[in-house]
């Protein structure tokens, strides 16, 4: 009788493919996991600006509510739609309302700067008082508006429903910039549109036919006839973002090239925040005596300043209008940027070794003792010392809070990727294992002795919980808003930018010298980062521990977000 040895057990196809789809089914959890915290910190971030830039909680913004609701003890947060602050009494009763015009006036520079207005309404929404919280204009064009009370009580009375409404606001004399300035910012701040543009809509073809008087038609900045032959280019300065300020403001000044685009067919004024009678005295030189005319387009910048168009008792209307000219040509014939190549010699050196990483990592070489070690160089010396490239937390939770990864050099983006995305996929932490150059380092230092010590289990299980600690410490200071240095957690940035804040430096130089001693020392008991990679590469297929409390501490995160 014969003794056949027993076959090895081939699971069945349906078995396979359970194990597959658990497999799948797991990383796009832990994955998910990740970005759900992501998303959740962004959220978390964006509400907490906006909320910073709305609210009123300064003890200057209540001492000026108080002059017209004597009884209000403390601004409220910003809430409803409208992102009004309630004014509350003694007892916390409503009283009122407020609100600043930032951040919607922040766009709208009035002679120098924008300015930043405090509305206060009685409880029905009307407006009782207006003022000043804030101005990065002129001083002094500043000072004529706050003297001027008949400005600032222009909205008395209104309702909050009508302030969205530009019309024709009361505008202060000598500061007209400055106060128009604030008057938009009142209506921006309520919901008008285009209050930032001083000079709106199209150029009407009426005005093109002053200069090219065949026009029919006005395409981008080419001028074409009946027939749809060019006549020539129209360039416009407040297009072009030129604004050259004159006696009181900047002008919309329009500039006609010929067809060749290099000779000037004439200059004029589309529009002007300057004073008048200089504006039109301008505009009558620019008409009648066409200063600029058949000169050359290229070689205007060469003439001096302020010997084409003057004008007698407007000089400063004419200098700006003259100059915005200069600029406008020296725009329209800038070089175009050269574009820099896509990729360097450090972006395709850091590429390639990525890859090298990557297929070292999954090729038969990685059991490889000399070639490990001769990797382990390499990722110190060209992605450390050279490159300075290592994902961590900083770089994760500034992009989670910016809420993009742009910004971010390719071969870090493909770094990370790569450091988060195989070790979810595949279940290998080919990161911490090839292409981060500070456990590369421990490993060459590691191999500096040949006895080393092993921490004692109890010791070893506490230590073991350090990086899970600075992760979530981490990452509950941004959930929190506190501005924490977040690169000084780890010792990453030691690579890149040398020995210059303390606290990286001790844990850089602590956890290299400690790995001299104990295996990875800085891997195993103190890397966030290290954690979360291996969180993701754990026991893959197989759901864990760590599964459920991390899916819980996310959730945690989703609901203080909603529930606040
Ligand atoms: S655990 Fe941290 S320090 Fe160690 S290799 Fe991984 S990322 Fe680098």
């Amino acid at each position: 009788m014969s003794c056949a040895s027993p076959s090895p057990r081939v699971p069945s196809p349906t078995a396979d493919l359970r194990r597959r789809g658990k497999r799948l089914a797991l990383t796009a959890y832990r994955l998910g996991l990740l970005a759900a915290a992501f998303l959740c910190l962004h959220l978390v971030t964006q509400r907490r600006d906006a909320g910073r830039a709305e609210r009123l909680d300064s003890t200057r913004a209540l001492a000026m509510v108080k002059t017209w609701l004597p009884n209000a003890a403390a601004n409220g947060p910003p809430e409803g739609d409208d992102r009004v602050s309630p004014v509350l009494d003694a007892n916390g009763e409503p009283i009122g309302w407020a609100a600043q015009t930032n951040p919607a006036a922040r766009s709208i520079i009035g002679y120098a700067g924008p300015s930043n207005l405090l509305i206060v309404f009685d409880a029905r929404r009307s407006v009782v008082g207006v003022t000043l919280l804030e101005s990065a204009d002129t001083s002094g064009h500043v000072a004529v508006v706050v003297k001027d009370a008949g400005f600032f009580n222009q909205w008395n009375g209104r309702n909050q429903s009508a302030l969205g409404l530009p019309g024709k606001p009361v505008i202060v004399s000598g500061a007209s910039l400055t106060s128009e300035a604030m008057a938009r910012g009142v209506a921006a701040r309520f919901g008008a549109k285009g209050m930032d543009e001083w000079f709106p809509g199209e150029i009407p073809i009426e005005a093109v036919k002053k200069l090219f008087p065949g026009a029919a038609t006005l395409s981008g900045e080419q001028v074409f006839d009946g027939g749809g032959k060019p006549l020539g280019t129209l360039l416009r300065s407040s297009r072009m973002g030129v604004a050259v300020r004159g006696f009181q403001g900047p002008s919309d000044v329009l500039l006609a090239l010929d067809p060749s685009g290099e000779t000037i067919v004439g200059v004029a004024m589309a529009g002007s925040r300057d004073n008048e009678p200089h504006t039109s005295d301008v505009r009558d030189t620019l008409a009648f005596d066409g200063p600029f005319k058949g000169m050359k387009a290229r070689g205007f910048s060469k003439l001096e300043p302020g010997t084409t168009l003057m004008t007698s008792g407007a000089s400063r209307t004419a200098e700006a209008v003259e100059e915005s000219v200069r600029e406008v040509l020296r725009r329209h014939f800038a070089p175009e940027p050269v574009a820099r190549p896509a990729l360097g010699i450090r972006e395709g050196a850091a590429l390639a070794w990525i890859a090298l990483g990557l297929w070292l990592g999954f090729g038969r070489w990685r059991g490889n003792k000399r070639a490990r070690t001769l990797f382990a160089v390499i990722t110190v010396v060209l992605g450390g010392l050279w490159l300075g490239l290592m994902t961590g937390q900083d770089q994760w939770i500034k992009s989670a809070m910016r809420g993009s990864v742009a910004g971010s050099a390719l071969p870090l983006l493909a770094l990370t990727f790569a450091a988060v995305l195989v070790p979810a996929a595949f279940g290998k932490n080919v990161y911490c294992s090839q292409l981060c150059a500070h456990g590369a380092a421990q490993q060459l230092l590691g191999n500096l002795r040949r006895r080393r010590f092993v921490l004692p289990p109890a010791l070893h299980r506490v230590l073991a919980g350090m990086p899970w600690l600075t992760l979530g410490l981490l990452w509950l200071l941004a959930f929190l808003g506190v501005g924490f240095p977040f690169a000084d957690a780890e010792p990453f940035e030691v690579w890149s930018a040398g020995f210059i804040a303390l606290v990286p430096v001790l844990i850089f130089a602590g956890g290299l010298l400690a790995s001299v001693f104990l295996p990875q020392a800085y891997c195993h008991y103190g890397c966030p980062t290290g954690a979360v990679l291996k969180f993701l590469a754990s026991s893959p297929g197989r759901w864990t521990r760590r599964d459920s409390i991390a899916g819980g501490v996310v959730l945690v995160g989703w609901l203080s977000f909603w529930i606040s």
